[in-house]
């Protein structure tokens, strides 16, 4: 089931179907490590979990199908699942990335993969013409983030994609779609190669379970990502499978909410004098909100923007709210708060990717709007009386 149905169908049908021996609507989750065989290497398609399990293979047919691709892989983590991608990559290989990247991507490209003697290069991905004179002869990734975390920039993906595979060094092109899921952006559909995933955020969506996904659209390129998840090993167990499963099918409704939410407070903040540059792609004031409106269905449930009276006020007001929650991470139901500088993003501290102390970043839940602001105008008010 695929062509002919639409987003809101697939994310409920895709790579499922009851369960032939007892009729179950969802897949059941096959919590075994071997299957066996009816005679020595005659399977029934499965011999050991790690190489595939089928409550994974309905994960990862379902987000093929989300995402428009050939093959989807789950992974045990959104980490996992990069690790994969830049197994890839071999000693002298060069990748180039947007300067503006989520904190742990950033650290096992400078820690881990550096170390192996794969270079690279972060740049401006909004600029996208002087962002594609930094490909060069031994450019092998070119890694993209779009909105980024925390700083809502965006990046012309089918512009960048396309100048990067006419280039002669045929770097392939990967986009963490995590912030947007594919229900807001389709990177397949734009020219990228491969379209990465933390389902532990909108995918999962309710704070339950750690996953990662990649979607390609080449099969050639799907089978040596499958290789490399086979050989490594990262690999998500069936349970976690099962909650991504579940979480996948409200996600069209949940991510309709979180943006309808996200700009009601977006507009809210914006108008606030204490709050500096709301950071938000649905707001006209964002230096790409043309772009958002092309690319992206909807803005999403991420907004940042900077304390007007500095880092001291930030901190106190992301201790002050009641209803958002004070945590990492993002993408579930309830709203959360965080400061990246010393949080999501100390991975960063010192490097040119260093965010702004006085910066908050919110995930929008899918709370009463109301309610929302009300927190917000509390703890704001709050964390100016001290
Ligand atoms: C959380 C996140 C990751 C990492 O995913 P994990 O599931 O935490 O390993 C990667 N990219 C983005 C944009 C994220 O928000």
């Amino acid at each position: 089931m695929t062509d002919p149905y639409a987003f809101e169908t697939l994310a409920i049908h895709a790579g499922q179907s009851a369960d032939p021996s007892t009729g179950a609507v969802m897949p059941p989750v096959y919590l075994t490590s071997t299957y066996k065989q009816d005679a020595v290497g005659k399977t029934r398609g499965y011999e050991y979990s790690r190489t595939g399990n089928p409550t994974r293979h309905a994960l990862e047919n379902c987000l093929a199908a989300l995402e428009d691709g050939k093959q989807g892989l789950a992974f045990a983590s959104g980490m996992a699942a990069a690790d994969a991608v830049l197994h890839l990559l071999s000693q002298g290989d060069h990748v180039l990335a947007a300067h503006d990247l989520y904190g742990g991507t950033y650290r096992i490209f400078r820690t881990v993969f550096e170390r192996l003697g794969v270079s690279f290069t972060f740049a401006d991905a909004s600029d996208t013409a002087r962002f594609l004179e930094q490909i060069g002869d031994n450019t092998r990734l070119v890694w993209l983030e779009t909105p980024t975390n925390p700083l809502l920039d965006l990046c012309d993906l089918a512009a960048i994609a396309e100048g990067a595979h006419s280039h002669p060094s045929q770097p392939l092109v990967c986009v963490d779609n995590t912030f947007a899921t594919p229900y807001l952006q389709q990177p397949l559909a734009l020219g990228a190669d491969i379209s990465l995933h933390s389902t532990t955020k909108y995918l999962g969506g309710h704070s339950d379970v750690v996953g990662g996904a990649l979607v390609m659209r080449d099969e050639d390129l799907a089978q040596r990502l499958a290789f490399v998840q086979n050989a490594v090993g990262a690999i998500p167990g069936p349970l976690d499978c099962f909650l991504v499963l579940r979480g996948i099918k409200t996600l069209p409704i949940r991510m309709d909410r979180h943006s309808a939410n996200a700009s009601r407070l977006a507009e809210h903040l914006a108008a606030d004098d204490r709050v500096r540059r709301v950071r938000y792609p649905g707001l006209p004031s964002h230096s790409q909100h043309e772009l958002a409106q092309r690319q992206m269905r909807l803005p999403g449930g991420m907004i940042s923007f900077e304390v007007a009276a500095g880092e001291a006020t930030a901190r106190r007001l992301v201790e002050s709210t009641q209803l958002f929650t004070l945590a990492e991470s993002l993408g579930g139901v309830e709203s959360l708060i965080e400061l990246p500088a010393p949080m999501t993003h100390a991975s960063v501290a010192g490097s040119p990717l260093e965010v702004d102390p006085s910066l908050v970043r919110l995930s929008v839940g899918l709370e009463a709007a109301d309610d929302l602001i009300q927190d917000l105008d509390q703890a704001l008010h709050n964390a100016h009386q001290s």
